[in-house]
């Protein structure tokens, strides 16, 4: 059994704006589960403050910036500990941890990550006082990008060396900056090649995890794959490609403390496999929530998530007003691109009677969104693992997905073998166009009228298993290897 530092820019229920926050709030406590004793690095922002419990001062580290200080508490609710760096002049802003009020980057992201893995680094090196060193250092996506490249540059022996892990959950978002801010940071000058953390005359923060951690992963097997092609690389398919034997795809799995409706605090009414007309209380009291019309029979199709290109939020809004005449239902809650933002706010005046639009985030209505809607909608372009089309599986609200990254590894397609088989969890359609998810709401608007076979598939998505501990498991095998590797 191993020591991990998890470090992570964001944890549920702490801090969260995506899928990272549920993994990093839940592996760790399934990775403790199995006897790994982990520890939470994360950045003191005062949500985090407020939210850790028994939250106290552990120590003070000296860096080159100044000195800052490591607080330590407990994520809710568990007995995995969370140290939090708290240096306020990067970490003390309340809202997004990534973006300025104006929706843009904060101007020193790259000082305040850095800071972040030089603490990161102070721990791993045992140069931090603690009395604890790490023999896993797991690193996720690029704002912890820099702690295996500066790991890479202490001269160490192979007993001090912490191994490093580096989890991929969107290679769409690198940390890239100019190279001036490689001399501003005096970064390790071995470290600006392209074979280090160069890419185009730019620093980019996840290339120090790509290039340097002694194992690589990401959150599902099929994007793994999807990573190494110029389709889905995002310009580091090359390096992918290089590194493929120490590259691997893990499935995301999902915190049922949290995401159950047997037990969720935030439905109208609870309800399991079982017992699925609780389901549809849910959806009454979603469509009085939505003002929309209490029409039983109507189909209910919800989407939640960042209202970006990548999760195909055009190909909705284009195909609305067809799928509004048909008619379906459609309720919406999201943030991101302001022109998504007023195209679907748009859409709601047009078809008040079927579409409903909440722009915002709210933990507690995206639960009731999986609760009560009859279908949820993901048409992405790409996606890594995606968490709510497996919240939708185990809610009984069959997902409609485009066959892609983990959306691909998890949803088994309605076809008349796999209902025959019984393993049909819901629709799957492959082009990302307006025509193809038009033609997946029809069909599953045809299945949804056969009330026999609807209550199948959303009975074999709720029993399917998505709990973290076979993916824990992996992450053992994946942390053994690593090791490993180190070892020769
Ligand atoms: P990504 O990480 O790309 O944003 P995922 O599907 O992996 O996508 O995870 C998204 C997570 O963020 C889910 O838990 C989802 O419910 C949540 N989420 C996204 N947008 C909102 C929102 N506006 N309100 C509440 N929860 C949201």
């Amino acid at each position: 059994m191993y020591k991990v530092l998890f470090a992570t820019s964001e944890a549920y229920p702490l801090i969260k704006t995506g899928g990272l926050a549920d993994v990093s709030g839940s592996l760790p406590v399934a990775l403790q589960s199995l006897g790994h004793e982990v520890i939470i690095l994360l950045p003191a922002y005062p949500e985090a403050c407020q939210r850790t419990e028994k939250l106290k001062t552990l120590t003070t580290l000296s860096l080159p910036h100044g000195e800052v200080k490591l607080l330590e508490g407990y994520l809710p609710g568990t007995k995995v500990k969370v140290w939090l760096v708290d240096c306020s002049v990067y970490f003390n802003r309340p809202g997004n941890p990534y973006l300025g009020p104006d929706g843009d980057p904060w101007h020193d992201n790259a000082d305040r990550f850095h800071l972040f893995a030089q603490v990161a680094i102070a721990i791993a090196t045992s140069k931090a006082n603690l009395n604890w060193q790490p023999d896993i250092v797991h690193c996720n996506d690029w704002q912890t990008g820099l702690i295996p490249a500066l790991l890479h540059t202490e001269s160490l022996s192979h007993e001090q060396k912490a191994t490093t892990i580096f989890t991929i959950h969107n290679i769409a978002y690198q940390g890239l900056f100019p190279y001036s801010t490689f001399i501003a940071l005096g970064l390790p000058e071995e470290l600006w090649s392209s074979e280090a953390l160069e890419f185009h005359d730019q620093v980019s923060f996840i290339k120090g995890g790509l290039v340097f951690a002694d194992r690589v992963n990401t959150v599902s097997p099929n994007y793994a794959k999807e990573i190494q092609s110029p389709e889905y690389g995002y310009g580091l398919d090359g390096l992918l490609l290089h590194r493929s034997d120490r590259l691997s795809g893990i499935l995301n799995g999902i915190d049922d403390t949290v995401w159950n409706p047997e037990t969720d605090p935030y439905l109208k009414t609870n309800y399991d496999h079982k017992k699925l007309a609780g389901k549809k209380k849910n959806k009454a009291a979603l469509q009085k929530e939505y003002k929309l019309p209490n029409e039983p029979n109507t189909l209910l199709v919800g989407l939640v998530g960042r209202l970006v290109h990548q999760k195909g939020i055009d190909l909705v809004i284009n195909s609305l007003p067809e799928l509004a005449t048909l008619p379906v239902q459609f309720v919406a809650l999201g943030t991101g691109e302001p022109a998504y933002e007023h195209a679907l706010r748009d859409m709601a005046r047009l078809f008040p009677k079927q579409i409903s639009v909440n722009i915002g985030y709210d933990e507690a209505l995206a639960h009731r969104i999986e609760a009560g809607a009859d279908v949820f909608l993901m048409p992405s372009r790409f996606e890594p693992c995606g968490l709510n089309q497996l919240y939708s599986l185990r809610y009984g609200t069959v997902p409609i997905v485009r066959r892609v990254g983990g959306l691909a590894d998890t949803v088994v397609d309605a076809a008349p073998e796999t209902l025959k088989d019984k393993t049909a969890s819901g629709i799957v359609f492959d082009n990302a166009d307006g025509e193809s998810l038009y033609a997946a709401v029809i069909r599953a608007k045809e299945l949804y009228q056969d009330k026999k076979i609807w209550k199948q598939i959303q009975q074999t998505g709720m029993r399917g298993e998505s709990s973290w501990k076979h993916s824990a498991q992996q992450y053992t095998q994946l942390y053994e290897l690593a090791i490993k590797d180190c070892q020769k």
